[in-house]
């Protein structure tokens, strides 16, 4: 297979979904509680959504859409040091445009800028960096986000500005692990998880190796997924064969663009540039020890941290938001007591609407909801939504769609 439409054949699909029924059906489960299969990243539960994969599983089989979005688990304090940062007028403050509308407790960047705050959208801190040097009197701040993806190409951009010394550049780095967090979610009493599909493009830096204790201490099985139709069901197909064997073993699907070993030059940079914090605050998640990265001392000069006085207070969570439980996999997104009313993709409460790859704005765009317990407002862009999931159900009926 060398072309995104192979990965996506509605004939292959159906024949993988046939596989995964007869497997299941093997199992005798009936009568039992449904498997829960937990997918860590984002960019898998998107993927489940847009082409109405859970529609083409048994009903004993379930989605559990774990934390792997960076934006979703931003807390709100964090989010209130960037637009503090933002707010100073010697600051040009650059991101990813997906966090521009978290929510913090005063503001959002969005509004920020809105209130006069330069704040910019940038591509990657490659664009902050030539932003630094071509406003050499501006103090230009990138805001690091995300997992062991998004790490090595800050890492790159720090070593870059020293070597060039680039002296108004720096970073508010948020960038977080996956390893203490699947620890977390593993230790979680509310959990019954029966196995993992492993994030396709952290495992592109860490390799696969990383995940072992999963299987040997936690005695889960874990298939480390792709990130097109056709690699998930594959890869779910792989999770509920080791379910169906007894066996709880590191897979790796997505063996195209995984490494065992991991990518070394990009665990080089992040070792140099980067160290482990002691503790982290999660939205919904409360603080997880060593789940998210520092610069090192000898970077202090590039940490926006060290640099400038951010509030650095922790604010809870709004009383109605239930991202935690979502976010846990305790309950589904439009359980939550204001999805599609006060929380919307256009007016989000919380962050798991903010962002293409969060939970809830996959569960508002893709997926058939009970209009009828839901506002005035939530039912007109349920409404809105039906048309869509009447197409995606529709090709999810013939196999995986193509978009
Ligand atoms: S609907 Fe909104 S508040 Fe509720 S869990 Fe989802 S993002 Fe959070």
């Amino acid at each position: 297979m060398k072309y995104v439409d192979e990965f996506r054949d509605p004939a292959k699909a159906q024949a993988l979904a046939r596989e995964i029924r007869d497997l299941v059906a093997g199992m005798g489960r009936a009568r039992r509680r449904p498997l829960q299969i937990m997918e860590v990243c984002g960019g898998h539960t998107h993927t489940i959504f847009r082409y109405g994969i859970q529609q083409l599983l048994p009903d004993e089989v379930e989605f559990v859409h774990g934390p792997g979005c960076p934006v979703c688990v931003l807390p709100m304090g964090r989010v209130d040091d960037c637009v503090a940062l933002a707010e100073r007028p010697e600051v040009i403050f650059t991101t990813f445009g997906d966090a521009m509308r978290v929510p913090g407790s005063r503001k959002s960047l969005l509004k920020a800028k809105a209130d006069g705050a330069d704040v910019r959208m940038v591509y990657s801190p490659i664009d902050a960096l030539a932003l630094a040097r071509n406003h050499p009197d501006r103090e230009v701040i990138f805001f690091g986000l995300g997992f062991e993806t998004t790490m090595p190409s800050t890492a790159m951009t720090v070593l870059r500005a020293r070597a060039e010394g680039v002296r108004n550049f720096s970073l508010f780095c948020n960038h977080i692990t996956i390893i203490p967090t699947i620890k977390a979610i593993l230790d979680s009493p509310d959990l019954q998880i029966d196995g993992f599909l492993g994030p396709g493009h952290v495992s592109m830096v860490i390799g696969t190796q990383p995940y072992e204790f999963i299987a040997r201490h936690y005695r889960k099985p874990i298939t480390v997924a792709g990130f097109e139709p056709l690699d998930v069901l594959q890869s779910m197909w792989m999770v509920l064969r080791q379910i169906a064997q007894g066996r709880c073993e590191v897979e790796n699907q997505y063996g195209r663009i995984v490494p065992a070993a991991g990518n070394a030059q990009a665990l080089a940079a992040i070792q140099e540039v980067f160290e482990l914090r002691e503790f982290f605050e999660w939205r919904g998640l409360g603080s997880i020890d060593f789940s998210g990265v520092r610069m090192r001392e000898a970077f202090s000069a590039f940490d926006a941290e060290r640099k400038f006085t951010v509030p650095d207070v922790k604010i809870a969570d709004p009383k109605a938001c239930q991202c935690g439980e979502v976010l846990k996999g305790v309950i589904k997104p439009h359980q939550c007591k204001v999805f599609g009313t006060a929380c919307t993709p256009e007016s989000p409460l919380g962050s798991l609407m903010v962002s293409s790859e969060g939970a809830c704005a996959a569960y508002y765009h893709y997926c058939r909801i009970d209009t009828s317990r839901l506002g005035r407002h939530g039912a007109r862009a349920a409404g809105q939504t039906a048309t869509r999931d009447a197409v995606a159900n529709e090709r999810a009926a013939a196999g995986a769609g193509h978009e």
